[in-house]
């Protein structure tokens, strides 16, 4: 690479790794032998792409304990293949017990969301957290800081792709045969470190509705 802040960039990876390699080989525990055979995730994380929000780090989960989707603004879409392969893999293959939808405070995607500026591509995808706003626009409107009016947004988002991951076919069908799947909806404050549950939580499709339920 002959542009140096490309190369330093980069560097720092694979030094990054070099650190990692040490930590490894000096763990005496046995795990990373076990890991390299398999994994026994409990939880399914489903949350936004953004830098700032790890899956393990914010929930003091160590590798093999989490397995995790992410995208722009945690939306979960009933024809997005990505997801509900992901979904359907953890669900039925790795048994997981929870599903948790997780978005933060301060979400760039749902911020953008609530203008009227185009960006790109993303706008498409955008569009399906316009739909929120579309649900609970009386109360967005009424809000008056633009800031609380973003996390209210990712508040009501997430809490929307908890029902949309819970009518699906794989959660519901998963349900008749377990009762052992919990999905909840949680929102990261990313200056606190605090990830707040938003008591969203579903283990069966009774208060999904009569057109959502499958019978
Ligand atoms: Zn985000």
């Amino acid at each position: 690479m002959e542009n140096k802040d490309l190369k330093l960039g980069f560097d720092k990876i694979l030094d990054g790794n070099k650190e990692w390699m040490d930590f490894v080989k000096n763990d005496t525990s046995g795990r990373f032998q076990q890991l390299a055979k398999g994994q026994n995730p409990e939880i399914l994380w489903i949350g936004c792409a953004d830098s700032r929000v790890p899956a393990n780090e914010l929930t003091g989960t160590k590798p093999g304990e989490v397995f995790v989707h992410r995208n722009i603004a945690n939306v979960c879409v009933h024809s997005d293949m990505n997801m509900l392969s992901v979904l359907d893999y953890a669900v039925n293959v790795l048994k997981v017990k929870h599903v948790i939808v997780a978005g933060h405070y301060g979400c760039g995607g749902v911020a953008a969301s609530l203008s009227r500026k185009q960006f790109g591509v993303i706008d498409n995808w955008l569009c399906h957290i316009k739909d929120v706003y579309r649900l609970h626009a009386a109360e967005i409107d009424s809000i008056q800081d633009p800031e609380q009016k973003t996390n209210r947004l990712v508040e009501l988002n997430v809490v929307e792709q908890v029902f949309n991951l819970c009518t699906t076919s794989i959660v519901q069908n998963a349900w008749k045969e377990r009762d052992d799947l919990a999905v909840h909806g949680m929102v990261i404050n990313i200056g606190s470190g605090e990830l707040i549950d938003l008591d969203t939580t579903f283990t069966n499709n009774e208060s999904l509705g009569k057109v959502f339920a499958y019978s």
